[in-house]
């Protein structure tokens, strides 16, 4: 992307970016609508250009936090984007309240970036990452038949 201006590419983004090969129409990774559904605290919704629809939980989305920290975290313990962090082997499991964004903010034309009520909010969400995880049946099959 071009606004994104000179950066390092990591061997970790390089891989990214082969894994993320499979090019996608323009309208696929344009939202016609985006919905976040903040004082229900249900998740986000998006229907795309194509036509597709797509929702995440908030609890997903915070798993899915694409920046380098939860990246690295979650590379490291072997999880998918959106996978819960396991909570066994804490004998004195402390209440988590479940995950909502206190701010919602777009980023430019190409993505969505939240932040949390942890107090997180480096994940800067774009929509051809989040079209290439959309949740919905059929995109899952798609994704289980490539790996
Ligand atoms: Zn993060
Ligand atoms: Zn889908």
């Amino acid at each position: 992307m071009s606004h994104e201006g000179i950066r390092f590419v990591s061997k970790e983004e390089a891989r990214r970016t082969v894994q993320q090969d499979r090019t996608l129409p323009p309208e696929a990774t344009q939202p016609a609508k985006v919905r976040v559904n903040k004082t229900e605290g249900t998740g986000m919704e998006i229907d795309w250009k194509d036509g597709h629809h797509s929702s995440w939980t908030f609890a997903w989305l915070r798993n899915a936090c694409p920046c380098a920290t939860c990246h690295e975290e979650r590379e490291a313990s072997g999880r998918q984007p959106g996978e819960p962090r396991p909570k066994a082997n804490n004998p004195l499991p402390m209440y988590e309240p479940p995950p909502r964004p206190t701010l919602v903010a777009p980023v430019g034309r190409y993505a969505i970036s939240f932040t949390w009520n942890d107090g997180h909010s480096s994940g800067i969400y774009s929509w051809d990452f989040l079209r290439r995880h959309c949740t919905c049946d059929e995109c899952k099959l798609h994704h289980s038949q490539q790996s």
